[in-house]
């Protein structure tokens, strides 16, 4: 079969023929759909499932779906959920044990469950949120074997922004609203007087396969400009950003700020903001047993560094104040990640934002931590 790497333009007939021949392969194909008011992440049995005419209004603790004229797929941003919803579930069995009738005890490993999966819709920041958890969750020394099956079987398409929310500041993560390396096949949504249609990228072999396997054209020289504009637009429109300085020196000069005060006075430490962040990857395990205490299970689940247990040592929290757990949190993010995986842990995508309840700005607290260091001077 010839390889197709040249720009090429599916329809929206493509679209649904690209879900259908993933879902023909036996692949769990997961995307965008509207559900419970939101835009979540979801199986799609097609690509009719995909939020054809809708958008999201964002705003620090505030996320409304909005309708869109235009019947575009993909013109809102992240939502509640991330991939490592699917990569890095919330919840995963490690192994059970049953106590046998000779009084012996018995082991069962649990073989992850790691589905085909084909993700449609991947953000540019979240694509770039997948390779950092590439690098903490299969970089080291010890794999977490369940991710590891899970993401070297994942096919990723993912799709560049032209419809930034207001709460986005990827570019000023270093990223941007055009998707970098590692996927497979890469779209940009163009509706236009020429009609719907999306100019696709290839990335990876397996992308030229999918896309040969489905009615495409090679790509216009109309559609390939307004693609191109849509997205040097988007990157123009990024609702926040960071302070262009050194945010690793910033946060490890900023211990002791005054700004930890102000900022634990709002944080209710609820870890809305660790849940929802595509990087943070943190994880605890606990036993379970059944009543008869003849059956036992080892579960691993999300942890959040906002949780008082999260540090427990001997007889107490290291970090019993919420503003010491929210200083662990940013400064981790933004300072000591790059000791450890050489990367910062923000991409950019708002939803720790968006979801906190009470309103915090990872983007205003760290100007406010820059100014105070100013000040200082
Ligand atoms: S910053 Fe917001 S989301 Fe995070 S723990 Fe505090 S209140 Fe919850
Ligand atoms: S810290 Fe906030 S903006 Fe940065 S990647 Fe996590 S959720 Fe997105």
């Amino acid at each position: 079969m010839s390889v197709t790497t040249a720009p090429a333009v599916l329809d929206r007939d493509g679209l649904d023929a690209l879900v259908t021949a993933l879902v023909g392969q036996g692949r769990t194909v997961v995307g965008p759909t509207v559900r419970d008011g939101a835009i979540v992440l979801a199986e799609l049995a097609s690509a009719d499932a995909l939020p054809f005419g809708w958008g999201v209004e964002l705003e620090a603790g505030r996320y409304r779906l909005v309708r869109r004229e235009d019947g575009a797929a993909f013109a809102h941003s992240a939502g509640p959920q991330s991939w490592k919803t699917f990569l890095h579930p919330a919840r995963e069995r490690l192994w059970s044990a049953d106590r046998t009738p000779e009084g012996h005890v018995s082991f069962t490993p649990e073989e992850p469950a790691a589905p085909d999966y084909a993700f449609l819709g991947v953000r540019p920041c979240d694509l770039r949120a997948v390779a950092i958890q590439d690098r903490v969750l299969t970089g080291g020394r010890y794999e977490d074997s369940g991710y590891g099956a899970r993401r070297r079987r994942a096919l990723l398409i993912s799709v560049d922004c032209v419809e930034p929310g207001a709460t986005c500041f990827c570019v000023s993560t270093g990223g941007g609203p055009a998707a970098d390396p590692g996927y497979d096949l890469a779209l940009t949504e163009v509706v236009d007087g020429d009609g719907h249609r999306f100019l696709v990228r290839v990335g990876s072999e397996e992308g030229a396969r999918l896309l040969e396997a489905v009615p495409h054209r090679g790509a216009d020289p109309a559609t390939e400009t307004t693609a191109r504009a849509s997205v040097d637009a988007a990157r123009d429109r990024m609702g926040r950003s960071l302070p262009p300085v050194d945010l690793r020196a910033l946060m490890g000069a900023s211990l002791d700020a005054e700004r930890w005060d102000d900022v634990a006075a709002r944080c209710l430490t609820c870890g809305n903001c660790t849940m929802v962040c595509p990087t943070c990857f943190c994880v605890t395990t606990e036993e379970v047993t059944d009543l008869t205490g003849d059956h036992t299970e080892r579960w691993q689940r999300w942890d959040s560094c906002f949780d008082l247990d999260f540090s427990y040592l001997h007889e107490g929290p290291v970090r019993s104040s919420g503003k010491a757990r929210y200083r662990q949190w940013l400064t981790h993010k933004l300072s000591t990640w790059h000791d450890q995986f050489g990367t910062s842990g923000c991409v950019g995508c708002g939803r720790c934002i968006a979801w906190c309840p009470a309103g915090i700005d990872i983007t205003e607290e760290v100007a406010a931590l820059h100014t105070e260091s100013e000040t200082e001077r």
